[in-house]
């Protein structure tokens, strides 16, 4: 295939509910991005997590999605589709000799110390990456798989946030790939997932920051090229608080009720920076006004009141 110079952005929602405006606002960045360039863009669901998503959502997130006028060419596996992928990479981090089973428990772990990245992320002080095999045998329980993470420096150039760096041994520790029900977690497929789909740019929550260096470091690992990032702010209420799926007027099933697409995005487009005048606008029509340096880096506190009378 020829090398394409054209950017491939992505949408990978959780599709555990209903989208709240933080997910609209972090899709429609991703999307002004790519096809400000004429790239484009990959869906894929991340249920990882079966208890907690299902096909219901997704289709709503899909039809609302295209509501908003987010289009994408192409929708890759669900994630609770792609186990054999995932056991595939697994397998060949596990033959690097980079993986070792852990036994901790969340209780012990949690003991140790307070969680030390912005998502919560506990430093794993490396209890279990060097017990012998008969220690391992007298655990009578199935473990969680950690890679192991060197002592060094990784530094995301975000789009947005400016330079971020991590050492994740001193920040984060070995991380767990495999959890102990068997469950491939977050950090091994998105990293499988992009890669494979020739994902170039990443935009996505600010929270998602800190996940970029075990990514970057798993790319790494695995042969897939770094993509660029671009970490969007997190929406905030007026209190400070961070809007979540709780605060059901932020979500799409009451605004889809209440307003018309254009006065969600405008309502965005001049919170961000990207208009100055809060007037209705398409997805379409905000292509023209795109650009990352009129974006703002800063949490947003969206003008609701502007949405639903
Ligand atoms: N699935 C995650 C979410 O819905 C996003 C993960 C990512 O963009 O890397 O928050």
């Amino acid at each position: 295939m020829p090398k394409t110079t054209k950017p491939i952005g992505r949408f990978a929602p959780t599709p555990s509910g209903r989208m709240h405006l933080g997910n609209v606002f972090s899709f429609l960045i991703a999307w002004l991005s790519v096809r400000s360039r004429g790239g484009r863009i990959v869906l894929r669901m991340e249920d990882l997590d079966t208890h907690r998503t299902n096909l219901e959502n997704a289709r709503i997130l899909r039809e609302d999605l295209l509501w908003l006028g987010l289009d994408w060419d192409e929708e890759t596996p669900p994630q609770s589709q792609r186990d054999e992928v995932y056991q595939e990479y697994f397998q060949r981090l596990s033959d690097m000799g980079l993986l070792y089973p852990c036994y901790c428990t969340r209780n012990q772990l949690h003991s140790v110390n307070a969680p030390h990245l912005s998502d919560g992320t506990y430093l794993y002080p490396g209890t279990c990456r060097n017990l012998t095999d008969a220690q391992r045998k007298a655990f009578d329980r199935t473990p969680a798989w950690r890679v192991k993470v060197p002592d060094r420096q990784w530094t995301v150039e975000d789009l947005l946030q400016g330079t971020y760096t991590e050492n994740l041994k001193d920040d984060c520790g070995d991380f767990v790939v495999r959890r102990s029900d068997g469950m491939f977690v977050y950090q091994l497929a998105v990293t499988v997932d992009d890669g494979l789909a020739g994902v170039t740019e990443v935009v996505r929550g600010c929270d998602l920051l800190s996940s970029a260096p075990r990514q970057m470091y798993l790319q790494e690992l695995l042969g897939f090229p770094h993509p660029v990032y671009g970490h969007v702010p997190l929406l905030i209420a007026p209190d400070g608080r961070r809007l979540s799926k709780r605060d059901k007027d932020m979500d799409l099933g009451y605004l889809r009720a209440h307003c018309a697409p254009e006065r969600i995005l405008g309502m965005l487009a001049c919170a961000c920076g990207l208009t100055h005048r809060q007037e209705a606008i398409s997805a379409k029509e905000l292509l023209g006004e795109f650009a990352w340096s009129k974006l703002k880096a800063d949490p947003i506190c969206p003008d609701i009141s502007a949405l639903v009378p």
